[in-house]
């Protein structure tokens, strides 16, 4: 059987597997990273960590004989996304990408795109507002620099330590958020300002809707540059490209 590795870490990922799994005719393994303390059950064997890089991800696909690289990695996880690439055009093994469109902005939304998070900072300015951050633990330090703020957090990994800073409160949540739930959140809280990436899909735009709903303003990361390699924008169109990228021998099993 044609062995496919799907560089994972998102839901996307985890329904590709599934799918492309109850084919039956591929051998399909998910890889993460190892980050998420609990991360959710996975449809098809999974291994965990890095590979050391291109050259380590190029190796491994040597290694496990792999037919068909695919990354499905989150559209923030750029380093990923570049080893994968490379590791691809090193070990001449095919690749492909999912690639999730980014939202885009309709009338009524109040978005200030930065690049980074400490643009972020930057945006939401020297007086004191209560900010809903939508980020990861990785991504949120630089708001240490703005102590006059009051922060309300939602992660997937609980935020160890916690923010540096007077007034932060903490939500443990994994998506799908629904918008009503969200404009709840929102409104209850007093939130007037959202940071937040563009992850495009539907299972985190509640927000996006909401803050549209409440008149709020929107602080987005903007997306990081991502290799150029065939790609398909959903589950479907990724797994309805595999079988014409798979090398034909691979697929005879030779
Ligand atoms: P990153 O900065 O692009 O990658 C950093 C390093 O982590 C990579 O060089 C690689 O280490 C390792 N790595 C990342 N993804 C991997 C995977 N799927 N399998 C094996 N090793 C992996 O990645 P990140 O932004 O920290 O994201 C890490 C994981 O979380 C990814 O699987 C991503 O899909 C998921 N995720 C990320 C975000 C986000 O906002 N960044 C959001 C949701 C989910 P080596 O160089 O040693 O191979």
């Amino acid at each position: 059987m044609p062995r496919i590795l799907i560089l994972g870490g998102t839901a996307d990922a985890r329904r590709l597997a599934a799918r492309l799994a109850g084919r039956g005719d591929l051998s399909i393994t998910l890889s993460l990273a190892g980050r998420t303390e609990n991360p959710v059950a996975q449809p098809v064997p999974v291994r965990s960590g890095g590979f050391g890089g291109a050259e380590g991800l190029a190796a491994y696909l040597g290694q496990e004989r792999i037919s068909l690289l695919i990354d499905a990695t989150h559209p923030y996880a750029a380093q990923i996304s570049a080893n994968a690439a490379a590791a691809a055009a090193l070990a001449g093994v095919p690749i492909l990408a999912l690639r999730r469109p980014a939202w885009q902005a309709v009338e009524g939304d109040r978005w200030t795109p930065v690049d980074s998070a400490e643009a972020a900072v930057q945006a939401l300015g020297t007086a004191r507002r209560t900010v809903f951050l939508a980020l990861g633990r990785q991504e949120i330090a630089p708001f240490e620099a703005a102590r006059q703020h009051s922060y309300v957090v939602r992660s997937v990994d609980p935020i160890a330590p916690p923010l540096a800073v007077p007034d932060a409160t903490y939500i443990l949540a994994r998506g799908p958020f629904a918008e009503d739930d969200d404009l709840a959140l929102l409104a209850d809280r007093g939130i007037d300002a959202i940071v937040c990436k563009n992850s495009g899909g539907g299972a985190t735009y509640g927000k996006i809707a909401a803050a549209r709903r409440l008149g709020i303003g929107v602080i987005m990361l903007r997306r990081p540059a991502l290799p150029d390699v065939p790609s398909g924008k959903t589950v479907e169109q990724v797994a309805a490209m595999v079988d014409h990228v798979l090398d034909p021998a691979a697929k005879r099993g030779v």
